[in-house]
């Protein structure tokens, strides 16, 4: 993995060069790919620094911790583009409409419905990704490959939510590469443009196999002492 500089604003330039490099191995243009920088466990003097040098793509994976540091951040850099990507409860739906600008982990009917809920309420909507579940792990959020086709199709007729993208964490003691590839084969079938997959230790891999966002905390932050995963 990267080693990490104490100024993430040097971090991110690296991972931004390493991915440019990945990408343009595999014949794509990797200044193309989106970096969402995860800033959760991390506070906004630690944030403030990215923001400053013009980052505004960011990532959160709790609606509360969001809350308590993104309104402020938002209102003093203007453009600010945060993504959650942490699994969403449904009683949540409506703070998470409000505040998030990419909603990276939709993955039940249940929760499609609370948000198209919110979303009429709050005269809000931000943009959709649906979360696939590639290695089926019962422990993980998001669709089961299976029922993928379906669940899309089910949040286009009965929503009509655009579908923006889909997004994976793969099992962490497996090879990401064929979960990257399953990810990117049902967002052709079912004609989603954008693939959010890669973290700080496979962004590369990622890039190569056609992601348009990544999605890298501990390679430009720096390692994370909570215990939140
Ligand atoms: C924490 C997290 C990341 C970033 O992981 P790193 O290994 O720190 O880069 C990416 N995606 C999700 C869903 C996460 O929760």
């Amino acid at each position: 993995m990267t080693e990490t500089d104490p100024d993430p604003v040097t971090n991110l330039a690296k991972v931004r060069a390493r991915l440019n490099a990945a990408a343009a191995e595999a014949g794509r243009a990797g200044e193309r790919i989106n970096i969402v920088v995860v800033s959760k466990t991390y506070g906004p003097d630690r944030i403030a620094p990215l923001l400053a040098a013009g980052h505004r793509i960011f990532g959160e994976n709790r609606v509360q911790e969001a809350q308590s540091k993104w309104p402020a951040l938002k209102a003093a850099y203007p453009g600010v583009e945060l993504h959650l990507i942490g699994p969403l409860q449904t009683n949540k739906a409506k703070e998470a409409a409000a505040l998030f600008d990419v909603i990276e982990s939709l993955d039940r009917p249940k929760l499609a419905r609370a948000l198209a809920g919110a979303f009429d309420k709050q005269g809000r909507r931000p943009r959709l990704f649906v979360q696939i579940n590639t290695g089926e792990e019962p422990q993980k959020a998001g669709v089961v490959p299976r029922e993928a086709d379906a669940f899309i199709a089910e949040c286009r007729k009965t929503y009509e939510f655009e579908i923006e993208g889909l997004m994976c964490i793969p099992p962490a003691d497996e090879p990401p590469a064929p979960h990257f590839a399953l990810l990117a084969k049902i967002a052709a079938r079912n004609g989603i443009e954008n693939l959010s997959m890669g973290m700080s230790g496979d962004y590369e891999i990622a890039a190569q196999l056609g992601a348009t966002h990544v999605r890298v905390g501990a390679a430009i932050m720096g390692a994370r002492s909570s215990p939140i995963a």
